[in-house]
This record gives structure tokens, sequence and C-alpha cells, in this order.
């Protein structure tokens, strides 16, 4: 039975409930006056402080997804662009993956990385070896990272993870510095989130793959990852553990993609209801070509056109929950992506292991076909042309802004107060210490415009000073 308060994954993602609110979203595709009360009922409204959204349940936000009149697809667009705005501004968070070991045990069927493939290279940074990779990584003028390592008891143990954490935060090469690391790693028990939550990790992610039970076990079928329920039910654990920040997504293109999208919103509902704090982000990877793997054998694939649809309609359900995409897609896909409601973008990023400190981008160890293989410069001038503030900032979980009293923060719209000054001091540390000669000249303009739009006078003044010193001196991680 439907239960989004249960602790049973079965029951927070109930299969019947979907289907129930699958068939209900066909027969309402077409009502154009549910469809405009429901626009109506996500808009952000000015309250005394600040925007307010309400967003959308699941049942609702399947009505948006289904519904294939070009007169409400472009409201439901402009919609999560306005959301967007009203919540994270013009800024787009950067990050990159940073593979330690893709030794893995599993059996994932879309995954190159699955025990059976002999082709693939098998490797395990060392901890010399992290540090040069995050020293390239720095030189980039990365400060936040999402460690990425397959599933293997025997050659990934929490112990590597933690040591290589540890390895991560220790290297300070020139001004740089790795301020924040988010973890990808296979669903595990209470007492390891406890010991990731005490190395200081950022946001604990892990991708759902597919919502459906009957998908999951025939896409998984060997391998701790078989178990649909342990995986499911990994960010409770990783939550009661104290991780407050826990990020999920669906890899579409392996099954329905309305059935995931469903299941993916009850999940944040789930969360909400039994937390009292939905998911910090969601991502939305797409399966694509790798080694061993070719994923049109899955049969799912979504267009470019849905997949943007997709993103708008998850960015006007939950209104308040960061969105990240990848460079598993290309320059145009993520251009479109950030109006329809994406506040985090990788740049730069290698899906191999040890790809950093190589000159030529390695293929024999990677993950998937990156799409996007701009430089992250590249992508910071990209970004500044269309008027979007690149922001390195990990101001929040470092000022203990985490779970809910982020939430809360973002939910009265007082976010903006700290957010934008970061994102701009963020900015400048990286156009002095990093960019090309041209993204310096253009980011310098865009901050100086920006400055502007900061409320308050104190924190404007401040803010200017603080980036004054970061263009005269070696002094850098101010912060609001
Ligand atoms: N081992 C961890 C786990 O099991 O969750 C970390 C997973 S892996 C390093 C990160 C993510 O890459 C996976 O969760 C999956 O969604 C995605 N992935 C795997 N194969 C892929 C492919 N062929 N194309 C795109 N994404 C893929």
């Amino acid at each position: 039975m439907y239960n989004p308060k249960s602790t049973n994954a079965e029951e927070f993602i109930n299969h019947e409930e979907i289907l129930d609110s699958l068939k209900y979203a066909d027969e309402n595709k077409n009502n154009l006056e549910l469809i405009d009360s429901l626009l109506e009922k996500a808009r952000p409204r000015k309250t005394e402080k600040g925007w307010h959204c309400q967003g959308l349940t699941h049942r609702e936000a399947l009505v948006l997804l289904a519904c294939d009149n070009k007169e409400i697809n472009r409201k439901i667009f402009k919609l999560a662009e306005v959301i967007k705005k009203a919540f994270y501004g013009n800024r787009i968070v950067l990050f990159a993956p940073l593979y330690l070991s893709n030794y893995c045990i599993n059996g994932c069927l879309y995954c190159p990385y699955h025990l059976k493939n002999k082709n693939i290279a098998r490797k395990k940074l060392t901890q010399t070896e992290i540090a040069a990779e995050v020293a390239a990584l720095q030189d980039m003028g990365h400060k936040r990272l999402a460690i990425e390592a397959g599933e293997d008891p025997k050659n990934n143990p929490i112990e590597y993870i933690l040591e290589s954490l540890k390895t991560i935060y220790s290297v300070k090469h020139k001004n740089g510095s790795i301020r924040r690391a988010n973890v990808n790693i296979a669903a595990t028990t209470i007492e390891e989130y406890k010991m990731l939550k005490d190395a200081g990790i950022g946001t604990y992610i892990l991708f759902q793959e597919t919502y459906h039970k009957e998908s999951y076990e025939r896409l998984h079928p060997t391998g701790p990852k078989h178990d649909y329920c342990w995986h499911t039910e990994a960010h409770d654990r990783a939550m009661e553990a104290g991780i407050d920040d826990v990020g999920l997504g669906v890899l579409f293109g392996l099954d329905k993609y309305r059935y995931e999208f469903a299941g993916l919103l009850m999940h944040a509902e789930h969360l909400e209801a039994v937390h009292g704090v939905g998911p910090h982000t969601i991502s939305v990877p797409r399966v694509k070509k790798a080694d061993d793997i070719d994923p049109d054998v899955f049969d799912n694939g979504i267009s470019d056109e849905m997949f943007l649809k997709i993103i708008a309609c998850i960015r006007i359900a939950v209104p308040y929950t960061g969105m990240i995409i990848s460079t598993r897609e290309n320059e145009e896909t993520r251009r479109r992506a950030l109006n329809a409601g994406i506040s985090q973008i990788s740049g730069g990023s290698r899906t191999s292991v040890g790809g950093y400190t190589e000159k030529v981008r390695p293929h024999d160890s990677e993950q998937f076909d990156v799409s996007d293989t701009r430089t992250l410069d590249e992508v910071i001038g990209w970004l500044i042309e269309q008027k979007h503030i690149p922001s390195f900032c990990t101001a929040c979980y470092r000022e203990g802004r985490t779970g809910d009293r982020f939430m809360a923060l973002c939910k009265t719209g007082q976010i903006q107060n700290c957010c934008h000054p970061n994102a701009l001091m963020t900015l400048q540390e990286y156009l002095t210490d990093y960019a090309s000669k041209e993204t310096k000249s253009t980011g310098e303009k865009l901050i100086a415009e920006e400055l502007k739009n900061i409320p308050r006078e104190k924190t404007r003044e401040i803010c200017s000073s603080r980036i004054e010193k970061i263009k005269t001196t070696d002094e850098r991680d101010f912060r609001f």
C-alpha cells in the first residue's frame, strides 16, 4: 500500500500508486482548466519574507508532463525559468567528478565497470595519485568535487574512501583547495554513513538508476546492488546517520521516463515526509555509450525535447531542490537545460580513473563518453556570455547551512543575501587565479554589473572590498 512515510521502499515508491498516477495523468492531459490551475498553484508568490513556492505533487506534475499542448508547454518552460530565477538567481554552481577506482563487483548491465567486463582497464588511485589529480583539478580552478567509485569491499572499502577524502581536503596547491567533496558511492550501512559524515563530506549522492523494481532487478542481476530495497532506502540510512544533504537521480533511458519521473518525485516527497527535508539535489543523467555498453539496447531513450521538459517539470514540482546536469550532455542541451531549471553543472570533466593528470583525454578506464569536452575555462566563458554567474561557492555547508537550515533560508529567499555575493567572490577567485585573459575580462565586467544587484547596501560594500582584496592579494575564501 502507498505510504510516503513508510520506511519500506515498496510502500513509499509504490508500484500501484505510480500506475494510478499515470492513469490520472492520461485522463487529464487535455484538461486545460486543471492544468492552468496547477500552473497557478506552482507559481512563485512574493511574501513579506521573500519568494514562496508551493511545488506540485507527483500526480500533479505527471499531468503537466503528459500534456502535449504547445501553448501549455511554452508556459511550463516559462514557469520553470521564473521559479529558477526566484530561488537560484542567475548563479550556476560548478563541480567536477573525481574517479577514485573502477573496481566493481556488481553486474549493472548499463555500466562499463560491471564485473564481467574484462576489456576495461581496472585502476585504483593511490593516495599520491589522488593528490596529483586534485592538484590538477585545482589548477583548473575547481573547488567542489564529486567522488566516484565502484562497489568493491575488498578494493574500495570505506577506509579507502575515508583516507582519500582526507587526502583530497589536505591538498593546498598554490591558491587552490577543495572545499566540498560530495560522495557518489554505493548504498551502505548507517555506521559507514556516519564515518562519511565525520569525514566532512558534502552531499551524499546515489542514483536510483530505475524506480521500476522488476526492471531494477533485471538490470542489476548480480552483486549487492541487486537488492532494490537496500538501494532505495539508502538515503534514509544516510539521513539517519546525520548526513543532511542527499542527492537523488534516475538514469534516464533504462525504463519508461514517466514511471521514473513519478518515482523520483515520490522519493523526494518521502524524504520530506520522514526527515522534514527533501533531497538537496536531483541529477538527470541519461545512459551513454561506453565500453561494452550500447545505450540503444535499453530501448527507452528520450528525445532532447522530452528530456528538457522533464527538467522543467521537476523544477516546478520541487522548486527548492538543486538540479544537476553533467557532461554526458552536449553544449546545446546544457544551454537549454540551464534555462529549464538546472542549477549545477560539471565542467572540464574526465570520467576515467586518473584522467586529470593525462594530457589527452584517456578512454581506457572511462565510465561513459563525455559529450561536452570543453575545458573549464571555456565553460566559464560560455556561462558568462549568457549572463549566468559561474559560482564556486561552497559556503553553505561550511557555515552549517545544510538540510532543513538550508531549506528554511532558501524557502524565505534569504539565501540570496549569501549566495549572490559568495558567487561573485568565488568567481573573482577563479578569474584572478585561473582564467584566460578573455574570460577574465568578460567575467570582471559581469561582476561589476552584478554587484549592483546585492540588495543590502552593507553587504554590497563588504563584498566589493573583498573582491578588491582577491584581485590584489593572496587572501581567499571570504564568505557570507
Ligand atoms: N558505485 C556507485 C553506485 O553503485 O551507485 C557509484 C556509481 S557510478 C560511479 C555513478 C553513476 O554513473 C551511476 O549511478 C550510473 O547512474 C551512472 N552510469 C553508469 N553507467 C553509465 C552509462 N553507461 N552512461 C551514463 N551514466 C552511467
